[in-house]
């Protein structure tokens, strides 16, 4: 294939993409004013029905134009050669392949979150504020921004630099010690995220002595969960919306849960919400999941190695030289259709996973304390109670409200 016929096929790849992902969000939007299921009809009342249905208008009209932005910047980022340009930069520097793929992508990462910070502020300090949700200060946004960064550069750079040597003394078997690197990675990281990565931005508590810390121990006996891996985290530092989730897995196990939820729910939904988090746990879900993305990372990393040595990568992307780190680039445009169709699989046993989760909970606690916590979960976060069909089927990770009301109730 010549590399005018693979330009225009990442083009094409790109203009779909966020076609298609355009008429989702239309037809999602289209049902906003769907009337409310009749077993939902509780969860708000008038007033917060119409803010919630404001709230979710301005979401859809601010997502429509920061994903405009985006994909008019990438095109005319590939159209005039910007990757080359930057290559460039990045080849005055140094000879040193490694290093040239390093301020490569340091380059690229740093110049878009600079370009996309104005929508981040705008959707933290001016939507989010305007609905009540918002509690980051603008240091914290600050801080959280270059915390990030540097953990990018620390975890990403590594990874990258490694994987870029092991293509210069393995050629096209690099895809093995890569997959085997970013298994690993990935196993760590998942066990150690609370214990390292989380403190970097949230501080976590053991829970207190008091009645919902009986009721919880209560609880976790009757399953034999131990206590010691139940934490509450300062979710209230940045947002008033509420959540909780499972992580790690071994000794290292733990359920953490927002004070925003603890705040905001009764003891016995607490409870309810922590079973649901159990269930996770005891279906194995985690180590599931975990490799279900490890497989699909080793896939990933054949096809890369299939095409990466290619020159006619690079050369698409304006590129005469070839190089590891722009056949990246081109193979991550190429294979987003592909990714698209991996994400959804996670998002359909996702969702099957939270149906267990659910019976999990419902089986060993009560389903109406978990019903009563989704609704009122779903009301603080002004969430939609009619989203449409297709939308949920490819961007929910978990069932709507509906859905899962409807699977609670059924005996
Ligand atoms: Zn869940």
């Amino acid at each position: 294939m010549n590399p005018q016929t693979l330009f225009y096929i990442i083009i094409a790849i790109i203009i779909i993409d966020f076609i298609v992902d355009k008429i989702l969000d239309t037809l999602n939007a289209k049902h906003f004013d769907d009337p409310v299921p009749q077993e939902l009809n509780d969860v708000y009342d008038k007033e917060e029905y119409e803010k919630s249905q404001r709230y979710k208008k301005e979401r859809f009209r601010f997502g429509i134009f920061t994903s405009t932005f985006s994909v008019l910047l990438t095109l005319g980022f590939i159209i005039f050669d910007g990757f080359a340009w930057v290559n460039d930069i990045a080849r005055n520097f140094t000879d040193n392949a490694i290093l040239v793929a390093l301020i490569f992508f340091g380059i690229i990462m740093i110049g878009s979150d600079i370009l996309t910070t104005p929508f981040s502020w705008y959707s933290t300090f001016v939507i989010e504020e305007k609905y009540g949700f918002n509690k980051t200060t603008k240091k914290t946004f600050f801080l959280d921004k270059i915390k990030g960064w540097l953990m990018m550069a620390v975890l990403g750079g590594g990874i990258l630099a490694l994987i870029v040597w092991f293509y210069q003394f393995a050629g096209n078997d690099f895809w093995w010690y890569a997959w085997i690197l970013v298994a690993v990675f990935s196993v760590f990281l998942n066990m150690f995220y609370a214990k390292l990565i989380v403190p970097l931005f949230n501080k976590q508590s053991p829970l207190e002595e008091g009645s919902l810390r009986t009721k919880i121990e209560t609880y976790a006996k009757s399953v034999g969960f131990t206590l010691d891996n139940i934490f509450i985290i300062d979710g209230s530092k940045r947002s008033t919306k509420a959540n909780a989730y499972f992580s790690g897995f071994g000794k290292e196990k733990r359920i953490t849960l927002f004070d925003t939820l603890v705040k905001d729910l009764e003891e016995e939904e607490i409870v309810a919400v922590l079973a649901h988090e159990v269930g996770h746990y005891k279906k194995n879900h985690i180590i599931v999941n975990l490799a279900a993305s490890i497989l699909t990372t080793g896939f990933t990393l054949w096809l890369l190695s299939l095409f990466v040595g290619s020159p006619v990568l690079s050369q698409a992307l304006g590129v005469e030289e070839p190089s590891f780190h722009i056949g990246l680039i081109a193979f991550g445009i190429l294979y987003s259709p592909i990714s698209e169709i991996t994400g959804l699989l996670m998002n359909y046993l996702s969702r099957k996973f939270e149906y267990q989760a659910d019976n999990y909970a419902k089986k060993t606690y009560g389903a109406a304390p978990l019903i009563s916590s989704l609704k009122k979960l779903t009301k603080n976060s002004l969430s939609n109670l009619t989203p449409h069909k297709a939308y949920v089927f490819m961007h929910f990770s978990h069932p709507t409200l509906l859905q899962r009301f409807r699977n609670l109730k059924r005996s």
